[in-house]
């Protein structure tokens, strides 16, 4: 089974495919992590994609579809989160996998302002804090291994906006092929995480 989750940035979509992930065994593959992993390797590759990522633009197809089918390789089940992005992505997908669901979070642009302004990564792990209602227990310091937590460079306020902007020009438009194959539902991402969580589920049950 395969399931595109979507929505604007701060909707949760990490947070729902994780917990996707730890009870219906499908692989969570996170588009941004896969590529913040190959910036980390310090790879050639990895620059260029770093300097892409801080500005808030898309890293090219030729990258995104060679990660997608090494991942997929390995993980015949899969969650895409932050996948497909734009109509190039969408085709490639549609060629080369079975989609059976595809979940809109949906949230409103200020509030993703709100969340994504307030949020906090750790470097190491990638775990999601939030400064205002998803506090870390050390303030400033992650959960699991005390690194110190970041405000990401593409969270600031010029590229929020800009990653909205592509969100809502290139990305949103596609509910309507998935609304055309009967695939889409839609969840009210404004809700607490385990309400929203709820709600995918009851559409999850019915597939
Ligand atoms: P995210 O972690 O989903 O917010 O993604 C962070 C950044 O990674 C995006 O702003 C893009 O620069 C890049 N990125 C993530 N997913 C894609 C994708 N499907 N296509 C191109 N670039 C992407």
């Amino acid at each position: 089974m395969n399931i595109i989750l979507f929505g604007p940035q701060g909707c949760g979509k990490g947070t729902q495919a994780g917990l996707i992930e730890q009870k219906y065994r499908l692989y969570h593959l996170s588009m941004g992590d896969e590529l913040r992993k190959e910036v980390k390797s310090g790879s050639a590759l990895g620059q260029e994609i770093k300097s892409i990522i801080n500005k808030g633009n898309l890293a090219p197809d030729s990258i995104t579809n060679r990660i997608l089918m090494n991942v997929a390789k390995r993980h015949p089940n899969l969650i895409f989160d932050g996948y497909p992005r734009r109509k190039t992505q969408l085709d490639y997908i549609v060629k080369h996998f079975k989609i059976d669901a595809a979940i809109e979070i949906d949230l409103t642009e200020k509030e993703s302002i709100r969340r994504i302004s307030t949020r906090r990564v750790c470097p190491k792990c990638g775990r999601n804090y939030n400064i205002i209602w998803i506090k870390p227990k050390v303030p400033g310091k992650c959960d699991a291994d005390g690194t110190i937590l970041i405000h990401r460079d593409d969270d600031k306020p010029k590229e929020i906006k800009k990653r909205l902007g592509i969100y809502t020009k290139d990305t949103e438009p596609l509910k309507e092929y998935y609304k055309k194959i009967g695939i889409l539902h839609v969840v009210d991402g404004n809700q607490p995480i385990k309400a929203v969580f709820s709600d995918i589920e009851k559409f999850l049950k019915r597939l």
